[in-house]
């Protein structure tokens, strides 16, 4: 890496393909398929705007490779970031239709356990177990089971009708956000000062003219107290409701989450409390114990496809966002693609976020 440089360039005109080189700021805007990576990388000086989980992450691998970050955030961590569950579930989660997603998560999960073990944050990786609980519930997971076979993710049919599936794992994102926030600086007001790329890591709330490009999607969780909690995540069904209980080792359990649709700020409902600790404590029941610690609700950043914006918008600027339900699980990847963005100009066409916005890529 070479330090000091004040000005980011990109590689070489050679190495680029032809119609690479866009606007000031030069940004591929395809995907290289045969990309060998330059040898000296220039110090590029990014401006992030968003401390969640995705900022930061953004922002700590890209000092750790040697380029400049300002972050600013007014009130760092406490978006969406907050309120997360901390799953580390791509098959838990896989819908019909989100086969990339699966991918990209798995290929993230992978990098947890390093990423955790650097934060120092502990990483609960006993795996996810598929609970129904009516005979319905129950054809659900037979449902999960066929799509995770179909893609060749892991899936165990235990004895009692329960599915394990072994290589899934939690984290607690407060944690993870805590720690980042120990070794990335973050301002409330922007400084100013020139900056080769700015990336929006805003969460939820893009600013204009890409607002649209996201929609919030309100969940309410709770956190509670439990002297016997689950050894691991179950996620189910319950009279067809989605539910999942997320032990962390000190005895919290998170129990989540509702999903609506909505514009208006996110607030916690009577009727989603009702709702999840009805489910929650028939999946598990020593819940009725439990001490009702915190109801939480936060917007999860929606996209039209259910995946992630990751890359480009117009020269000199960059989106992190849209992550969804995923934004924790997707933290290190979103990190590594953001900064061999910068430094080699790939962007993944999946992520690419102009193909939301149509046009000429
Ligand atoms: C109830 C719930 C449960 C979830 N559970 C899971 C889970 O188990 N696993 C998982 O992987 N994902 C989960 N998610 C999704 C995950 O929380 C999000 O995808 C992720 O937190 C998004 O992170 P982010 O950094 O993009 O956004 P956020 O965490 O929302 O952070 C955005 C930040 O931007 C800041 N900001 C906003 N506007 C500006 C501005 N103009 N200038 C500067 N800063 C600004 C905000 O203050 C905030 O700190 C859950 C989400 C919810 C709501």
């Amino acid at each position: 890496m070479q330090r000091g440089s004040r000005r980011w360039s990109p590689p070489a005109r050679s190495a680029w393909p032809s119609s690479a080189v866009s606007g000031d700021i030069r940004i591929r805007w395809v995907q290289r398929r045969s990309w060998s990576r330059p040898s000296v990388v220039e110090v590029v000086r990014t401006k992030i705007l968003g401390a969640g989980i995705i900022g930061l992450s953004v922002a700590d691998e890209l000092q750790r490779r040697g380029h400049a970050v300002t972050v600013v955030d007014p009130a760092p961590g406490s978006g969406a970031s907050h309120a997360a569950a901390g799953m580390l579930s791509p098959s838990a989660e896989l819908w019909h239709g989100e086969e990339t997603l699966l991918g990209l998560g798995r290929e993230s999960l992978a990098l947890w356990p390093a990423f955790a073990r650097d934060l120092g944050v502990p990483l609960h990786d006993t795996g996810t177990l598929l609970v129904g609980h009516d005979a319905g519930d129950q054809q659900q997971v037979a449902r999960q089971v066929a799509l995770l076979r179909h893609h060749h993710a892991p899936a165990e049919e235990l004895d009692d009708g329960s599915v394990l599936l072994p290589d899934e794992a939690s984290v607690d994102p407060r944690a993870v956000v805590r720690a980042l926030l120990a070794r990335v600086p973050v301002v409330p007001v922007d400084p100013g000062g020139d900056h080769d790329v700015t990336i929006l890591a805003t969460g939820a709330v893009l600013p204009p003219p890409y607002s649209s490009m996201v929609r919030g999607v309100r969940g309410e969780i709770l956190r509670l107290r439990c002297d016997d909690p689950p050894p691991r995540t179950l996620r189910g069904w319950v009279h067809g409701e989605p539910i999942y209980v997320v032990p962390r080792a000190d005895g919290e359990v998170v129990v989540g989450a509702t999903s609506e649709e909505h514009d208006a700020a996110p607030v916690v409902t009577a009727g989603g409390v009702l709702r999840l600790l009805t489910a929650a404590r028939l999946v598990w029941p020593a819940l009725d114990r439990a001490e009702l610690v915190e109801a939480t609700a936060r917007d999860r950043p929606g996209t039209a496809d259910n995946l992630p914006l990751v890359g480009p918008v117009a020269p000199g600027l960059v989106l992190a966002a849209g992550h969804y339900r995923h934004g924790v699980l997707l933290a290190p990847l979103t990190a590594r693609l953001v900064a061999d963005h910068l430094e080699t100009g790939v962007v993944s066409p999946a992520l690419d976020p102009r193909r939301l916005l149509g046009g000429d890529r």
